[in-house]
């Protein structure tokens, strides 16, 4: 089943809820609330210095679907199939420069960002690879099989999507690794280079999906491995608001589990 939101709505009362704290530090609170409100009929307020940061309420949470499979916002999780169910994106390319342990392709932005973090990476002392990017329907149906018969349907949900629910079906998601001792494991989160990777993601792009105490939100246990592309725009906003879960972000149910 496909869960509708209606994010209009919803877009606007979060803006709404971020402006409050926001006009309240402006130097001008006045000026700063006519600013945001229809035409006014008063003189221009003089302008704001133009060092000020951008403000927190004019990130435009509608700018990119989180319905449509194409999104750099997609947001697929337990209660959000993709639709349809066998999505497969249109503008898969191969990572270059960097090692790929099953050569599985990225939609193209994503695979120009991983390019671009994985090299920063090295450049700062990580050897960073990719174990897992894009996987197809198929794929996921032959993996979520092989798991459900080894440990039974209700552990394999705890760590493996069904297929149509998974994130590395959109392109956009990718596993990384470092050569060491945690591969997929807890522990890459505390290694060099997963410590590395959770820092600097977002400046190119990229979110930990699956972060430490959000198991009720996203539905999965933490995965420090786990990158999903959104592009720097939201991944540095999430940053920047210490909001970890793109369900939080954009106000969606929690998703801990199937709806069936
Ligand atoms: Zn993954």
């Amino acid at each position: 089943m496909s869960v509708r939101i209606p994010r209009p709505a919803l877009a606007a009362l979060l803006v709404g809820a971020l402006a409050l704290p926001l006009v309240a530090c402006a130097p001008e609170p006045e000026s700063a609330a006519e600013a945001s409100a229809a035409p006014s009929p008063e003189p221009a307020p003089a302008p704001a210095p133009a060092e000020e940061p951008p403000a927190e309420a004019e990130f435009d949470r509608a700018a990119h679907s989180v319905d449509d499979p194409m999104s750099i916002w997609v947001v697929s999780n337990k209660l959000r199939p993709l639709s349809p169910a066998d999505f497969a994106p249109a503008d898969l390319v191969m990572p270059e420069g960097v090692e790929n342990e099953f050569s599985q392709p990225l939609r193209e932005p994503a695979a120009r960002a991983v390019e671009a973090l994985v090299a920063a990476a090295a450049a700062d002392g990580h050897a960073v690879r990719i174990i897992s990017a894009y996987r197809d329907y198929a794929t996921q149906v032959a993996l979520y099989d092989g798991y459900t018969a080894r440990d039974g349907q209700a552990a394999a949900d705890t760590y493996s999507a069904r297929p149509g629910h998974s994130e590395h079906q959109t392109g956009l998601a990718v596993d990384f690794d470092d050569h060491g001792a945690c591969y997929l494991a807890a522990c890459f989160g505390e290694t060099p280079a997963g410590l590395w990777l959770a820092e600097h993601a977002a400046d190119h792009g990229f979110v930990v999906r699956y972060p430490e105490g959000k198991q009720e939100v996203t539905g999965f246990m933490p995965e420090p491995w786990h990158f999903r592309y959104v592009g720097p725009e939201l991944a540095q906003q999430m940053r920047a608001t210490g909001t970890t879960t793109l369900e939080e972000f954009f106000g969606l149910p929690a998703a801990p589990g199937y709806a069936q």
